[in-house]
């Protein structure tokens, strides 16, 4: 088969390796019969020691030719190709629960993980590769400068932990970041639950729209003086200063008064 030229545009930096593969593998941990969906399996560095591990597994793809390469490889018996973008995938329909694995293509990680934090409910865990700089922010604490809205909206519903730091001379070819591979596991009973998901969303996005200006600037028109005062929250301070917990109370405290 003719050599694959890795595509730009779809993020391609295939894995090469093989301790890499093998550590990313061991953390996913599959039992033969689970159902475990892999986003972009690309040349199938880590789709053929999945597959070793698991009589079945989808995968998510977008790129016609590596398509094609995986059909000739593999028998659908043992993997279902389901062609397209994984930003509109609903990956409900594979069946639940289900295991999310993917060295994900770095050009749309940020939008892919918040269409990917919709399956909390459905999934059992997720790990993936994605940038250093993005993992840092998605296990950020409260207080520094990586902790925003990924880390409120992701840390709401998971428990994240960050696994392996990845060098770019693992791939091929070499990214220009750093990377590293992180694993989301969903709550069982979500430490802060917000009555309201949407409404919270809506306040986390609205109260880091500008990070260096205050919670009372940019909740203006959303929360008043009266309403920081019942919730005991500084109005003075910044986005970045306020826990999980605290934006929850804020969402709760607007749905009680809707
Ligand atoms: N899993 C392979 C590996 O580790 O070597 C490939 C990883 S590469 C970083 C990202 C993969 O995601 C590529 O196969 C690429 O074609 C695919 N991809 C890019 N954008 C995608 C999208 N929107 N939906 C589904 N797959 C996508």
């Amino acid at each position: 088969m003719s050599r694959h030229i890795p595509r730009k545009r779809f993020g391609q930096n295939f894995l090469q390796d093989p301790r890499t593969i093998q550590d990313i593998v061991d953390a996913v941990h599959p039992a033969p019969d689970e159902r475990v969906v892999e986003i972009g399996p690309g040349l199938g560095a880590i789709t053929r020691p999945l597959l070793a591990r698991l009589k079945h597994l989808h995968v998510v793809e977008i790129d016609r030719d590596i398509i094609s390469r995986l059909r000739g490889q593999f028998s659908p018996a043992q993997l279902t190709i389901h062609e397209g973008d994984a930003l509109a995938f609903d990956f409900a329909s594979v069946g639940t629960p289900m295991k999310i694995v993917g060295n994900l293509p770095y050009n749309i990680s940020t939008p892919l993980l918040f269409h990917l934090a919709e399956y909390g409910n459905q999934v059992t865990d997720m790990h993936f590769m994605l940038q250093k700089e993005v993992v840092d922010r998605m296990v950020a604490e409260p207080g520094t400068a990586d902790y925003g809205r990924l880390s409120v909206m992701l840390q709401y519903r998971f428990s994240m932990e960050r696994i392996l730091d990845v060098p770019p001379e693992s791939f091929n070819p070499p990214p220009k970041v750093d990377s590293a591979v992180v694993r989301m596991i969903p709550y069982d009973t979500l430490p802060h639950r917000a009555q309201d998901e949407a409404l919270l969303a809506h306040i986390v996005q609205v109260a880091f729209a500008q990070r260096r200006k205050t919670l009372r600037n940019n909740l203006k028109g959303v929360l008043d003086d009266d309403g920081f005062t019942a919730l005991d929250i500084d109005p003075g301070i910044r986005p970045e200063n306020l826990s999980v917990g605290g934006f929850v109370a804020i969402a709760n405290y607007l749905s009680k008064k809707v």
